[in-house]
């Protein structure tokens, strides 16, 4: 879309909006109008917290979800059970189980799962670092990756990989939409996927 009818600094705002993921061109305008009119204080503070997120959260060196820390609050909490282990795709993952309020075990983020189509291999994923957290400490991997292809992919990959290593794995089923995604699953849905899970 051509932006010339815009003054110049309004078109680079709209092209730079219109990168993020979900904004089209008219939300960007949208986006860059509101920015202009409203206070240079919020415009600063929006800004501030752009360049302050991305160069203070990293990933946490245990579970590689997002943190601004070494590990994270979930790896560093003393309240949690340290002997389940939920594995997911991506850190919005464990914000969708988190919400459920049902786990109180660990996480592990793989970011992305195997999908030759797209190159992605068990190289390319955490796994690495997952088989490294296993300890007589670890009774059971739950695994949940999204119930698509590829997810289910990477599931089986894991339980042939986990299973001989003598710890429990299971995998969230129950009342998961096949070939959802996980973090678009309701709630309830997700405590009874993670209630209902069986092992593999
Ligand atoms: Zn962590």
């Amino acid at each position: 879309m051509s932006t010339s009818r815009y003054a110049k600094p309004i078109a680079r705002l709209i092209e730079e909006l219109t990168k993020l993921p979900g904004i089209g061109p008219k939300t960007a305008q949208r986006l860059a109008f509101y920015i202009i009119e409203n206070s240079i204080e919020d415009a600063r503070s929006l800004a501030d917290a752009i360049i302050q997120a991305k160069e203070t959260v990293r990933f946490c060196s245990i579970c590689f979800n997002f943190t601004d820390a070494t590990e994270c609050q979930i790896c560093s909490s003393t309240i949690r059970d340290h002997s389940m282990i939920c594995v997911v795709e991506e850190p919005r993952d464990v914000v969708a189980i988190e919400r459920t309020r049902e786990f109180k075990g660990l996480y592990h983020v793989l970011h992305g799962a195997i999908s030759p189509m797209d190159g992605v291999g068990p190289s390319e994923l955490r796994i690495q670092e997952l088989i490294s957290r296993l300890s007589d400490d670890v009774k059971e991997i739950i695994i949940a990756t999204d119930p698509n292809v590829e997810g289910e992919a990477t599931a089986m990959y894991l339980a042939r990989l986990l299973k001989p290593l003598g710890v429990k794995v299971t995998r969230m089923a129950h009342g998961m939409p096949v070939g959802g995604d996980l973090e678009y699953v309701d709630e309830v849905t997700l405590s009874k996927a993670l209630e209902g899970r069986r092992e593999m």
